[in-house]
């Protein structure tokens, strides 16, 4: 029996109507005032009905838009009678004429708002159960929750947000593949099975049936693969790439996720560079906004030093200030000791909040502590000067601060001390905390910038060893050679923290948008990279030896970059949830809630794969 059978009880006779031959002549986004008189055929969703008597509308809902039927019981005396029977998700098929409609009943927030269809026939193609949430809600202040809506993404993927987010994602893939094409970037798909190649985060591994008991890994990034087609010859590579990574998610990752993969042979780093900023510019042509290049550019120390973050947010200013110099000879144990342990003592200055209340100081004192610091000392430049570090530190002190913070009559200077790592992460965090408690952040703008010379290793305090910043393929800046020769050679293995890579980032908004790096093409120098970071030559030959062998068959020198499509189009959709830009998302827990995903194997597949789970 037809559901709508059951919906409208059994003395109703409800029939659904075939499609047959007909098709459509317009999207229900794409009718004008110019197509008047017309007959047009129209199919799609029935989004919203109301019911006035002798006539009754229907907005009418496809991925372009949305168009307003009209159906007449005088006019068209079957197509009402149907219309009266319609309810929210049915699928039809209207055919009609267009007419203009009055200037009181204009529609200026719809593209068709000119016009309606006057509707001749319906076809009711198929009825559908009221949807388990409302589809239609203004704004997002009413949605269902998330949950809800991911178990029935079909549905919420009707709502012309969504929708409109995903022809946004497939339009900035389109115009990639246009800048890349048009630049000779020849277009290379890798393997997605693939032996595990370790990029800092955990592999998803699958096992081999043929090969019982081994396993492949799915790709973090094809990064090998570009290199080793580098070596293969072809000189100027892309491809839209599926990477995958076995993470504890944090509210903006993916287990999936896509990125555009470069890589060009006898490239430096201002080839990368122009390379990408044309595709960004290219790619932003999507919004109203001109991407002016070249992007600035910042080295990694200037960008921790300015605005304790690798990823700072140029659309507001609020730098980060050093106070350490100033105190060098304070008996203040706090801070006497901070300097004694090479830790600093910063601040940021909160334009015209002089008036913070203690409530409002106590809940910022609250989040720096979430960072790690300790401590959060404050001075209000208020009418007269009030500081919680007056009575230790006494009023010229005070004063100095706020001078040497740039800070004015009417500011508030909030003051972090402690290890370099925790001052730069809480007055980092605390400089955005505040820039969005006081609407400093303009909407709309975007402000790209390269972040260069990152540091190739970093000191692992869980292991004690050093890992790759960005990763083990990277080469170092010509200029820290020696201080790697000493690294290694002499056993200095602290100068390791010290030495610059020729890696770098595009950061837009306070979001890394991608990263990439000039390559090591010279084994020697690979050997050396793979020693520092704690690989025996056994164990680098054992995961990367068919990568180590090729270097030696004339690598040309190359580099490259990969950049994130989530976060490109989550930043053009202008949206901070990256489910919002992802067609089938998974959840933060790794979970698809839709498809009930990661799912059970029968045991016939364990067996078969040699697998057993052990509880
Ligand atoms: N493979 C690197 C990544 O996924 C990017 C690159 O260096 O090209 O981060």
């Amino acid at each position: 029996m037809l559901i709508s059978s059951l919906l409208f009880g059994d003395d109703f006779y409800f029939m659904l109507d075939s499609l047959g031959n007909l098709e459509r002549t317009h999207s229900c986004g794409e009718v004008r005032v110019e197509d008047v008189g017309g007959e047009v055929v129209l199919m799609g969703w029935v989004a919203k009905k109301r019911d006035f008597g002798i006539f009754t509308f229907i907005d009418l809902r496809d991925r372009e838009g949305i168009t307003q039927i009209v159906v007449s019981e005088e006019a068209a005396a079957d197509a009402h009678a149907k219309a009266k029977n319609l309810r929210g998700e049915f699928v039809i098929a209207v055919k009609g004429t267009v007419v203009e409609r009055t200037n009181e009943t204009v529609n200026k927030k719809l593209s068709t708002g000119g016009i309606e269809v006057q509707a001749s026939e319906i076809l009711i193609l198929n009825d559908a159960k009221v949807p388990p949430f409302q589809l239609e809600v203004a704004g997002s202040e009413n949605l269902a929750s998330e949950e809800t809506r991911l178990k029935y993404r079909y549905l919420d993927l009707r709502r012309p947000r969504l929708q409109q987010n995903l022809i946004t994602r497939g339009k900035v893939l389109t115009k990639m593949r246009e800048f890349m094409n048009l630049y000779g970037f020849l277009e290379i798909e890798t393997p997605i099975l693939l032996k595990s190649t370790p990029e800092g985060a955990r592999d998803f591994i699958v096992p081999s049936r043929i090969q019982t008991g081994k396993f492949f890994a799915l790709p973090q990034s094809p990064q090998i693969l570009k290199q080793l087609s580098m070596i293969a010859g072809f000189d100027k590579y892309f491809q839209i790439a599926r990477c995958f990574r076995d993470e504890d998610l944090r509210a903006d990752r993916q287990p999936e996720f896509t990125q555009l993969d470069i890589e060009m042979s006898f490239a430096n780093q201002e080839m990368v560079f122009r390379t990408m900023e044309g595709v960004m510019k290219q790619v932003f042509t999507l919004s109203e906004h001109n991407f002016e290049t070249p992007f600035p550019r910042m080295t990694y120390a200037d960008a921790i030093l300015r605005f304790g973050t690798d990823k700072p947010d140029l659309r507001f200013e609020m730098e980060l200030k050093d106070l350490s110099e100033d105190l060098t000879d304070t008996d203040f144990a706090p801070f006497a000791e901070t300097l004694k342990n090479k830790g600093e003592i910063k601040c940021v200055v909160a334009k015209n909040k002089a008036d913070y209340s203690r409530k409002q100081l106590d809940e910022l004192q609250e989040f720096v502590k979430r960072y790690g610091g300790s401590a959060l000392a404050w001075i209000k430049l208020g009418d007269e000067i009030s500081s919680s570090l007056l009575k230790v530190l006494g009023q010229e002190k005070i004063e100095q601060f706020a001078q040497k913070a740039n800070a004015e009559k009417g500011d508030a200077v909030l003051i972090v001390a402690g290890k370099k790592s925790v001052v730069a992460q809480s007055l980092g965090a605390l400089r955005i905390e505040i820039a969005k408690r006081e609407n400093l952040i303009p909407k709309d703008v975007y402000k790209p910038l390269w972040v260069t010379e990152f540091p190739m290793f970093e000191y692992n305090e869980e292991t004690g060893n050093y890992d790759a910043m960005h990763h083990p393929f990277t080469s170092l800046m010509d200029e820290d050679v020696p201080l790697f020769k000493r690294a290694i050679e002499d056993g200095e293995t602290e100068l390791l923290g010290k030495i610059r890579a020729r890696a770098y980032d595009i950061v837009v908004n306070g979001y890394e948008i991608g990263s990439g790096s000039i390559r090591v093409h010279q084994r020697e120098i690979q050997n050396l990279i793979f020693k520092a970071l704690g690989l025996t030559p056994e164990k680098a030959k054992e995961r990367f030896g068919f990568f180590l062998e090729a270097l030696e068959y004339g690598t040309p020198p190359h580099g490259g970059f990969a950049a994130g499509i989530e976060r490109i189009v989550m930043l053009l959709c202008q949206t901070d949830n990256i489910r919002d830009v992802l067609a089938f998302p998974k959840t933060a827990s790794a979970q698809d809630l839709m498809m009930d995903s990661p799912g059970n194997v029968d045991d016939s597949q364990l067996k078969e794969l040699g697998i057993k789970i052990v509880e």
